[in-house]
């Protein structure tokens, strides 16, 4: 399998394109190239704390033009799916970009305990308080009500390290309440489908590009989609030789990804 014949490239961004306001090394480049030779690219990121519109202004603060159709965010994913509860009340733990996002979008969001509340759902919280989680804790202790997060990620890089993410978060809560959350993020599949929909892309046409094995690489391995871990995040040589998540491709940045592809 040749790279340069994909023609869908499906991005994560934190620790692979980019880390905070900056690229990493090679992140333009290799954006530029698949639009100069049309093909495209989505950036597929578990990330709930930006909006599609955050994303937009960030990248192009970073001197890159993208729009809507670039982005299938861990937000856009779960308005998707909270769509299927029809008006019903949803207790959100996330960002006010997360919840402005979903208020957008007609979804009947409560930041309260209310008796009406049909779902818990969490996404990453840079805003967390511990008033949330014990609303949280409360909901999830009547029997109706569904449980459903962004993403698995335990921890998210930054510039310094890693700060807690969505999954660590679902972790307190479930630690109390003994229940797990149904995740919509990478590895699942219904953001891969989300891809193929908007691009009408076959699988074999596709690749996943990350910095982590147990979110990107498994999103491929999960979906027949092939794989190119980059080690400018959470992943490194030593794990990958460790896992049996093995992607189909390894490069150093993605820099070395894009210098195999022109
Ligand atoms: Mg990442």
């Amino acid at each position: 399998m040749n790279l340069i014949d994909k023609k869908l490239f499906l991005f994560d961004i934190d620790g692979t394109i980019s880390l905070g306001e900056n690229f990493l090394p090679g992140g333009k480049e290799i954006l530029n190239f698949i639009k100069e030779k049309n093909k495209r690219y989505i950036f597929v990121t578990n990330n709930s704390t930006k909006s599609t519109q955050d994303y937009i202004k960030k990248f192009k603060r970073m001197g890159l033009e993208t729009e809507e159709y670039n982005f299938v965010t861990a937000a856009s994913i779960a308005i998707k799916y909270m769509q299927k509860y029809n008006g019903k009340k949803i207790f959100v733990i996330g960002t006010e970009s997360f919840i402005n996002e979903l208020l957008n979008n007609n979804i009947n969001v409560t930041q309260k305990y209310q008796n009406d509340v049909a779902c818990v759902l969490v996404g990453f919280d840079n805003e967390l308080t511990y008033k949330k989680i014990e609303i949280a804790c409360h909901l999830l202790y009547k029997t109706n009500i569904d449980f459903v997060a962004t993403n698995p990620d335990l921890a998210c890089p930054t510039e310094f390290g890693f700060v807690p993410d969505c999954g660590a978060i679902c972790q307190m809560i479930t630690s109390a309440v003994k229940k797990t959350p149904v995740f919509l993020g990478k590895p699942e599949r219904f953001i891969l489908d989300t891809c193929i929909e908007i691009t009408g892309c076959k699988k074999e046409d596709i690749i996943i590009i990350g910095d982590r094995l147990y979110t990107d690489i498994l999103f491929g391995k999960n979906n027949c989609v092939d794989t190119a871990a980059v080690l400018t995040g959470e992943t490194n040589i030593t794990e990958i030789n460790n896992s049996i998540y093995k992607p189909d491709f390894v490069f150093k940045t993605v820099y070395e990804m894009f210098n195999k592809m022109i």
